[in-house]
C-alpha cells in the first residue's frame, strides 16, 4: 500500500469512527426530543431498493418517523442522469421507489415523499452553493470518484462532478438537521456542512441561517453485495426488497465467501462471511457473533441457508405490502404530488430568505 493510500484509508476509518460516535450522541438527543429534528434523506431512482437501503438507511427513516421525527424522503431524479443516459425507465422507477418506501413502513400521512425535480426553489440554491466550493475540493470527493469508475463512462459529466453540491441543496432547502445515510454519503454530508458554514460566514454572520446537519449511521453503514463490494443498484450485486423468495435464495447462494469451515464474525479479515452474518443478524435481531456461534463449523453453505431463511422471513411482510401496492399508480402519484406541494412551500420560503440575505431583493 502506498503512503498516500494508507493515509487516506486511515483518514476514512477515523472519519467513520467519528461519525459512529456522533450517531450515538444524536440517538440520545432524539430519544429526549424527537420534535427538534427534521430528517431529509433520499435515493436515486435507478432501480428497485435493496437490502443495503433497508439496513443502511430506510429502516432508520421508518424508526425515526415512528418516534415522532419529521421525515422528508427525497427521490433524487436529477441524480439519476449523472450516470444514466436513457430516462425512459424513470417514471416506472420513481413510482416503484414510492411503493418500496411505503412497503418498508414510510407513512405518507406523516412523512413527505417527493422528487427534487419538482421543487424549483431547491434547484435554484445550487447556484449560490456552487460559488462556495472550489473545483479542487470537489475533485477530492472519494464517493464521486468510485461512482465514476463503477459507471464505466469515458468522461465525467459536470453534473456528476457537482452532484454533492446539489445534495447540499436537497438537505439545506428544508433546513434538515439529520440525515440517515450509508457510509458512502459521509463525504457528501461533510461538504453540506461546509457549504452551510460558508454561507453563514459570508451572508449571515450575525445570525447563522443554515444549521450544519448531522449524519446518522446504522449498524450496517456499508452492506456488501454478493460480489463482496458495496451493494448497489448499478453493480448487479444487490438483493432487491421486491425480489421473490426464490430469487433471493439464488442470489445469496452465489454470494462470495471464504473456504474456512468455522464461521466467525471478523469484518477486517473475513469481510464477506461477516457481511452475511451481519445481514442474517439484522433480520433476526440478534448479534452477528450469536449467529456465528449457532453455525459453528458447519461452513458457508449452512451460513447461506440460514441467511436466506432470515432475509425471506424479514422481507415477507414488506413484500406482501409491495404486491398490494403494485398497479396502484394513481395512489402513488398522489403521494408524490402531495409531497411536492408541501416541499415547494418550504423551498419558496427558503429561497426568498436566501435572496434577501444575498442582497438580491430588488
Ligand atoms: P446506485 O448504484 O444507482 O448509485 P445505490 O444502490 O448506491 O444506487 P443510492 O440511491 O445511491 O443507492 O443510495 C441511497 C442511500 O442508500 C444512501 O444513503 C446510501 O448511503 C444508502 N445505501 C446504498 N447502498 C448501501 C449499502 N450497500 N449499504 C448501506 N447503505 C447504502
Ligand atoms: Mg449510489
Amino acid at each position: 500500500m502506498s503512503t498516500t493510500t494508507a493515509t487516506s484509508t486511515t483518514t476514512a476509518t477515523s472519519s467513520r469512527l467519528t461519525a459512529v460516535e456522533r450517531s450515538a450522541q444524536v440517538e440520545r438527543a432524539i430519544e429526549q426530543a424527537p420534535q427538534q429534528f427534521r430528517v431529509l434523506t433520499g435515493d436515486r431512482p435507478t432501480g428497485p431498493l435493496h437490502l443495503g437501503h433497508l439496513f443502511g438507511t430506510l429502516a432508520n427513516r421508518v424508526r425515526l418517523q415512528n418516534l415522532g421525527v419529521e421525515v422528508m424522503v427525497l427521490i433524487a431524479d436529477y441524480q439519476a442522469i449523472t450516470d444514466r443516459d436513457s430516462p425512459q425507465n424513470l417514471p416506472g422507477d420513481v413510482l416503484g421507489q414510492v411503493a418500496d418506501y411505503l412497503a418498508a413502513g414510510i407513512d405518507p400521512s406523516r412523512a413527505m415523499v417527493f422528487a427534487h425535480s419538482q421543487i424549483p426553489a431547491l434547484n435554484q440554491l445550487l447556484l449560490p452553493f456552487l460559488s462556495l466550493v472550489s473545483v479542487a475540493e470537489l475533485s477530492r470527493n472519494p464517493t464521486v470518484k468510485e461512482e465514476f469508475v463503477a459507471s464505466r463512462a469515458r468522461s465525467m459529466s459536470a453534473l456528476m462532478f457537482t452532484y454533492p453540491v446539489h445534495q447540499a441543496a436537497d438537505i439545506l432547502f428544508c433546513h434538515a438537521n439529520l440525515v440517515p445515510v450509508g457510509q458512502d454519503q459521509l463525504a457528501h454530508l461533510e461538504l453540506t456542512r461546509t457549504i452551510a458554514r460558508r454561507f453563514n460566514d459570508r451572508y449571515a454572520s450575525e445570525h447563522p441561517y443554515f444549521s450544519e446537519p448531522d449524519g446518522l449511521l446504522s449498524a450496517a453503514p456499508l452492506l456488501l453485495g454478493t460480489d463482496g463490494t458495496k451493494m448497489s443498484k448499478s453493480r448487479g450485486n444487490a438483493v432487491a426488497l421486491s425480489a421473490t423468495e426464490d430469487e433471493t435464495a439464488r442470489l445469496l447462494r452465489g454470494a462470495k465467501t471464504d473456504p474456512e469451515r468455522l464461521i466467525t464474525y471478523d469484518p477486517e479479515r473475513r469481510p464477506e462471511v461477516s457481511n452475511l452474518l451481519l445481514l442474517g443478524a439484522l433480520c433476526r435481531e440478534v448479534s452477528p457473533q450469536e449467529l456465528a456461534e449457532q453455525i459453528g463449523d458447519a461452513g458457508s453453505a449452512r451460513l447461506k441457508s440460514l441467511v436466506i431463511e432470515a432475509v425471506n422471513e424479514r422481507l415477507r411482510p414488506i413484500r406482501r405490502k409491495r404486491r398490494e401496492l403494485a398497479g396502484q399508480d394513481d395512489y402513488l402519484r398522489r403521494i408524490l404530488a402531495d409531497g411536492a406541494d408541501r416541499a415547494r412551500a418550504i423551498g419558496d420560503v427558503t429561497l426568498a430568505e436566501v435572496r434577501q440575505l444575498m442582497h438580491k431583493s430588488y
